[in-house]
């Protein structure tokens, strides 16, 4: 018989309520199928169960308060005949800690069984997946199953040569491929990474790196020319302040060739093998490349994406003259342009804009939507339109309809018109396609767009063995996103392998904080207040400026704000926005507050730094708790 107790399930808490049990005296039950489902003032959890079997006893309902370590079922699991009666809850007095033979369960993962006395110090023990290779064994028919979403792991793979047999195969070295053969190399298991460009990828050396890079030259460009004497900086009549454009684009590879080299470096560090060519897989052990074959019990493609283009009426031919070019190209031009056409207003369009436009060239962005940033909470988008249409050098058209390009001419149509519009260079920031070739005959599944698709959240392909992470499965296509993905996917192998360390990690895409570096910056995580209207939820939104903030005038700017939203019931984050200088650097408060899931006292509570513009969320937490506000 299998005791199941209520175990620790983390954020210190020792007890709960039970909202609702789930099952009936006699039913069969999967491990892994829900039993109960318990309230805390923290989170809310299903517990499911930790073996399979009949459920012989039931000792609680709804409503009970149960402590961490009581006895709550009892499944017939066939390894004795009769059910018992419940344990009594431990003791008040005693800080010992009894150890017992089954492990409960949280979600996928067994958490430690140890008996938490309430109201004394929580004991510190290792999870049961670290604690023993035996209660390893108890984990893995879980994983196995993929947390019952996925087949059994195929374990019949003969390797015809264990010299070129690896471990994992990881193609691409980009932030997804290099972080996930790191940690690979660091959980012991024998690794090969392919790549057939430069190593980081598209952030290190296209990206993410390059374009901050430049945004940087040009927000002290545009600091030293426009704001210097609102600092009390004179800059003489007669001094000639120019942009050395050669000097910025070698600033600019300069840092990427830093960072690129440092991957390679921490490849051969990590004793990584590693092999510069084009892969491509034969089947799902089995990679090729430069004419040589290498197996391997897991793989993943990190094979990242390409810029997409528009296929309209002269386009082609402007590509060739170069007067229609991509965010590639924008990164390396040959001058700094006088006047820009920006086709695309999402992320990359704006954060190119921005830059271009601090350095002093004309922008035009023309983008086919209602408004720029369309994906960002409308408070957001709304306040970046504002203040980039206030600069004198960037306009933002909207609802326009790209026709097609005539020799250096835009041509769109808006509100029935058509407009030809001449400049320098057209920048087409129209999305990105996924980078599949050479992995097109081992069966994997594709989403509609061309994007591995993957099957759980441990980045698992409909391919078992096979795991797709970063741009290449098209979920959230971010730097951070891709090399956390990478972790999850490696963390899942070491532990499918009984690697005690290894760490049961899940991509949460609702907690992915995305950034845009233009100038303000903007930073976002969680719902968005349209979402919140949309799925009907019981929420609370509360807005700060930064006007407020004594950093933010220190810093000679006051743009922006903190938005907060909160649903109502447990009061925890739900979506944080913010626009403002160093928007970026603050929202990882909100992303710890969100994957703790802290309650807005808790972030009212914290003791936030003054001077900072991290402020703000104090402010707008406080403000959410209790109705009022501080410092407005
Ligand atoms: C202009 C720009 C700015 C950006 N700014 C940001 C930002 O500020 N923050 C952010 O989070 N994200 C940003 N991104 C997005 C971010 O760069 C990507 O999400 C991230 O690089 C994806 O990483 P990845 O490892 O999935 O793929 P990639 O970085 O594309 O790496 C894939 C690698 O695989 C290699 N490869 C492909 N096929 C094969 C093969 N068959 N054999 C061997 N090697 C192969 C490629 O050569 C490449 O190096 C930006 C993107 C662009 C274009």
């Amino acid at each position: 018989m299998f005791k199941v107790k209520f175990a620790d399930i983390g954020e210190g808490l020792t007890e709960g309520k039970v909202a609702e049990v789930l099952v009936t005296l006699g039913q069969e039950v999967k491990a892994g199928d829900p039993l109960f489902f318990v309230e805390t003032d923290k989170v809310n959890s299903e517990i499911p169960a930790p073996v399979t079997g009949k459920i012989a006893n039931i000792l609680i309902k709804a409503d009970q308060d149960i402590v961490v370590g009581e006895v709550v079922m009892e499944i017939d699991d066939g390894s004795s005949t009769a059910a018992s009666k419940p344990e009594p809850t431990p003791a008040v007095k005693g800080p010992e800690v009894k150890e017992e033979e089954n492990a409960s369960v949280v979600g996928a993962t067994p958490v430690s069984n140890k008996l938490i006395t309430r109201g004394l110090p929580k004991q510190t023990t290792p999870s049961a997946c670290e604690a023993t290779k035996s209660a390893l064994a108890d984990c893995a028919p879980a994983l196995q199953e993929g947390n019952g979403t996925l087949p059994p792991r195929k374990t019949n793979f003969q390797a015809p040569n264990p010299e070129k047999h690896f471990d994992v195969i990881i193609v691409g070295a980009g932030v997804g491929g290099y972080v996930a053969a790191i940690k690979a190399a660091n959980l012991g298991l024998k690794t090969l990474i392919i790549e057939k460009g430069a190593y980081g990828g598209v952030c290190l050396n296209i990206g993410c790196i390059p374009t901050k890079t430049l945004l940087k030259s040009g927000k002290v460009f545009e600091q030293t020319v426009h704001k210097a004497a609102s600092f009390g900086i004179e800059i003489s009549k007669d001094a000639k302040i120019t942009v050395n454009w050669k000097a910025v684009i070698e600033r600019k590879e300069d840092v990427v060739k830093k960072l690129s080299s440092g991957v390679l470096y921490l490849m051969n560090k990590n004793k990584i093998k590693h092999i510069e060519g084009v892969a491509e897989a034969i089947d799902n052990h089995t990679i090729k490349v430069n004419g040589e074959t290498f197996t391997t019990d897991d793989l993943i493609i990190a094979t990242g994406s390409n810029p997409r283009g528009l296929t309209l009426p002269g386009f082609e031919e402007a590509e060739k003259t170069g007067f229609l070019i991509n965010s590639t190209h924008a990164l390396s031009l040959p001058k700094l342009p006088k006047k820009v056409i920006i086709i695309g207003g999402g992320v990359i369009g704006v954060e190119f804009a921005s830059m271009f436009a601090s350095y002093g060239s004309e922008v035009v962005l023309l983008q086919g939507l209602p408004t720029i940033l369309e994906m960002l909470d409308a408070d957001l988008s709304k306040e970046m339109s504002k203040i980039l249409s206030s600069k004198s050098n960037i306009t933002i058209v909207t609802n326009a309809m790209i026709k097609g390009i005539e020799k250096n001419k835009v041509v769109y149509e808006l509100d029935g018109k058509e407009i030809k519009l001449e400049a320098d260079y057209c920048l087409q920031s129209v999305g990105r396609k996924p980078f599949t070739e050479g992995f097109e005959n081992i069966g994997l599944k594709k989403a509609g767009n061309g994007y591995i698709e993957i099957a759980n959240d441990y980045c698992q392909t409909n391919l078992d063995n096979v795991y797709a992470i970063g741009d290449v499965n098209g979920r959230l296509m971010l730097a951070h996103v891709a090399s956390h993905e990478g972790l999850i996917a490696v963390n899942h192998i070491a532990r499918k392998k009984g690697i005690a360390h290894a760490e049961d990690m899940k991509m949460e895409f609702e907690r992915v904080p995305s950034c845009i570096y233009a100038s303000p910056e903007i930073a976002t995580i969680g719902k968005t207040e349209e979402q919140c209207k949309k799925e009907n939820l019981d929420y609370k939104a509360f807005k700060f400026p930064f006007q407020a903030i004594g950093k933010a005038l220190a810093d000679g700017d006051t743009h922006g704000f903190v938005k907060l939203i909160i649903e109502n019931k447990y009061q925890t984050v739900i979506g944080a926005h913010i626009i403002g200088n160093r928007a970026t650097e603050m929202i990882s408060e909100l992303a710890v507050a969100m994957e703790s899931e802290s309650t807005i006292s808790e972030i009212a509570h914290a003791i936030h730094p003054h001077p900072t513009m991290s402020e703000a969320i104090g402010e707008a937490a406080e403000a959410l708790l209790t109705g009022k506000t501080l410092n407005l």
